[in-house]
């Protein structure tokens, strides 16, 4: 069987036999969401209590310790199946979903949230055998709630307006590439109100060889010796492969919080994407654009960082 099929039948059984898997989907359903105008996008709020856990997650290292990892098989439910891949992860159904179909991707063993390079060709394989899902990727100081077990995470397809934003080819003249060969490119935009790189090839080693280079030219640019600051979105449609990696600067914005005048937003990569999981109903309901853009202004990268990502791309 392919593998989304096996993937369709894992999540017909979950929510059949899990209680807490119907419940949550079920509730999901019901949620309250409503749409924002930024200056040149949409980004859509989603009122999800049963985020806080993930909103609110403590990922400092004492706490990580004291915790029992819940990605780890001897910690998770008996009701959770899960379908393994490559010999290396286990995909399984998220019990607290943000899309209407929600995908944990975990390492079969513990071991840090850090995407090596066999990673990067694994999330593009992934992305290949799983036409109907947009994988993705939250660095380790950039949303992961589980930075000491690598995971990426998957969800349906039309769901982040910004891979359908993000698509337009007025974004990508051929003159403003950052580099290019006959079968793909990488650019950069900020016309979609934060910056990011894009990857569009139709060549699974190409795309490959941008995103290491990328990895790289964005260590050297922030002086990090350890992985970036980043989210990444990765789908395949059609004959393309696409990538996109927002540079982060920060993991929690300076107003983070629950109390007066603080926002519960600790923006991951589904944020990023376009879609917000508000935990708080004070902070759903009086959120603005004017927030929401100061929100990515201030945990992306600045201009003088990318200036400098794009000049090292060019040195690797
Ligand atoms: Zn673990």
């Amino acid at each position: 069987m392919k593998l989304c099929e096996q993937i369709d039948a894992l999540i017909e059984r979950q929510l059949r036999d899990w209680t807490l898997v119907r419940d949550n989907y079920a509730a999901l359903e019901h949620l309250a969401m409503r749409s924002v105008s930024l200056a040149h996008s949409e980004v859509i709020l989603q009122h999800n209590p049963e985020r806080r856990r993930s909103s609110a997650a403590r990922v400092d290292a004492a706490s990580l310790a004291a915790r029992q990892c819940f990605l780890c098989r001897e910690h998770q439910p008996a009701e959770q199946e899960a379908v393994e891949w490559g010999g290396a992860y286990k995909i399984q159904v998220n019990p607290y979903p943000i899309f209407p179909a929600h995908l944990t991707i975990a390492s079969l063993t513990h071991e840090p949230q850090r995407l090596l390079p066999r990673r990067i060709d694994q999330m593009l394989q992934l992305s290949e055998e799983l036409p109907d899902w947009v994988l993705f990727y939250n660095g380790p100081r950039c949303g992961a709630s589980a930075p000491d077990h690598m995971h990426f995470q998957a969800g349906c397809k039309g769901f982040m307006p910004l891979c359908d934003d993000v698509l337009d080819p007025t974004l990508w003249p051929e003159d403003e590439h950052i580099e290019a060969a006959s079968d793909g490119f990488i650019g950069f935009t900020q016309k979609l109100d934060r910056p990011l790189f894009f990857i569009r090839c139709e060549s699974k080693p190409l795309a490959s060889f941008y995103m290491a280079r990328l990895q790289m030219a964005m260590m050297l640019a922030t002086g990090s010796t350890d992985e970036p600051m980043q989210n990444v979105l990765c789908w395949s449609d059609g004959d393309y492969y696409n990538v996109v990696v927002f540079p982060r600067a920060k993991h929690r914005p300076d107003c983070y919080g629950q109390g007066e005048g603080q926002l519960l937003l600790s923006p991951a990569s589904v944020d990023m994407g376009g879609v917000w999981t508000v935990a708080s109903k004070r902070d759903y309901d009086t959120l603005t654009a004017e927030q929401i853009q100061s929100l990515y202004d201030e945990v992306c990268a600045d201009n003088a960082t990318i200036v400098r990502i794009i000049d090292f791309f060019h040195q690797t």
